[in-house]
């Protein structure tokens, strides 16, 4: 006997998973959420949110969840704080359990599990984080206008995020670990050609520094690995840009997924190989990685699971 029976357990409660549930429930389908163990998802890790259409004025992240679960919950989708820690994919309907004991079964399920920025693992980065450190150029690179900003890392999304950067800030600084870089050959050139951009090269960052009120960031201590050295560069901005990790681990035994870990879904779908089965948001999106697109992939995942219940319905 299961302790909670449903027609779509959507796993996840970021912009992906709220937004199929809205969906979800205005079908009828009374979706049940398992918010896992970040409740409203990446979004709560940033202050200022000004790329989600309907907020003429900057949000909050943790604000804008708040509201997408407020929204969520006023259609109707039943809401859990648990997260899934173990999936049957085999049997019908699909059986999966929770962190808190819970057996769940579930006539379709939706994967809204999202990915997790890397981070350098410093305490002074989690001090700034929101005051001056950020995870996302394209979310945050707006406040930088005529200011001085740092990158962290040496693949595409570093070399990326330079290059946008550049249309905000006076001056970015690439710190990279090696001497050479990991991003394609073009970006590279696109890289060195940029005047706005240096590279600070076989460094690493030894300490995020800043004031403490306002909280803020003012600067960044360097160390050469080569030489031991350390250097202090004023930046007021800097952004981790050293990879993500999409949250599949639980499915990899029974899903497709690509070298780095995203779930394989086919173009404009959010199926999986197994058939009640969906992905969508961060997990399944190893190119955009943005709220709406997320959001806009959980509403993808909720219509085609509709479909795929009504034609189970019909045999
Ligand atoms: P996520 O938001 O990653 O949510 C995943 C959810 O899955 C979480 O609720 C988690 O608890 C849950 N989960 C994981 N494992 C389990 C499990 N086993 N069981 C149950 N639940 C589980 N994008 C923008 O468009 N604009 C921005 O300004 C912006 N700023 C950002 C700032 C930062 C610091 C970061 C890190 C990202 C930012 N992004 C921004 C990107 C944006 O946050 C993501 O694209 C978006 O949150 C992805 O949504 P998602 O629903 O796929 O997954
Ligand atoms: P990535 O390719 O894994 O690169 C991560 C970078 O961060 C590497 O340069 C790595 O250094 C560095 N790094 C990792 N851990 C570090 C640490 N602890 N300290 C300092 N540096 C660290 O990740 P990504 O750049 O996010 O790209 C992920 C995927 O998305 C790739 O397949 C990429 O091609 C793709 N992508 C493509 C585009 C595009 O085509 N325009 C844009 C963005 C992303 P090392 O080089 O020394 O390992």
């Amino acid at each position: 006997m299961s302790d909670y029976q449903t027609s779509v357990l959507i796993i996840g409660s970021g912009p992906s998973g709220y937004t199929a549930g809205i969906y979800a429930a205005r079908a009828g389908l009374k979706p049940l959420i398992f918010t896992g163990p970040q409740t409203g998802g990446q979004l709560t890790l940033t202050t200022e949110i000004e790329n989600f259409p309907g907020f003429p004025e900057p949000i909050s992240g943790p604000e804008l969840m708040s509201r997408m679960r407020q929204q969520a919950e006023n259609v109707g989708v039943q809401i859990v704080e648990d997260k899934i820690t173990k999936v049957d994919l085999n049997s019908r309907p699909f059986i999966c359990q929770s962190e808190n004991g819970h057996r769940i079964s579930a006539d379709s399920i939706i994967i809204s599990t999202g990915a997790t920025a890397r981070w350098l693992g410093l305490e002074s980065e989690s001090k700034f984080l929101g005051f001056g450190v950020s995870g996302c150029a394209t979310c945050d690179g707006f406040f930088y206008r005529n200011k001085d900003v740092a990158v962290i890392g040496g693949g595409n999304t570093a070399v990326d995020e330079a290059l946008y950067l550049t249309n905000f800030a006076s001056s970015v600084t690439l710190i990279h670990r090696r001497d050479a870089l990991r991003a394609d050959q073009t970006l590279q050139t696109r890289l060195f050609n940029n005047p706005k951009i240096t590279v600070e090269w076989d460094s690493v960052v030894d300490e995020f520094v800043g004031t403490d009120t306002p909280k803020s960031l003012t600067g960044l201590k360097v160390k050469n690995v080569k030489t031991g050295d350390i250097k202090e560069i004023k930046v007021d901005g800097a952004f981790v840009a050293i990879g993500h990790h999409p949250n599949s681990e639980l499915f990899k035994d029974w899903l497709d997924i690509d070298a780095e870990g995203y779930l394989i879904t086919p173009p404009n779908s959010c199926k999986t190989k197994i058939e009640g089965v969906f992905a969508a948001g961060d997990v399944q999106d190893p190119h955009f990685r943005q709220a709406i697109v997320a959001a806009g992939s959980g509403c993808i995942a909720a219509l085609e699971a509709e479909k795929y219940l009504n034609e189970l319905k019909s045999k």
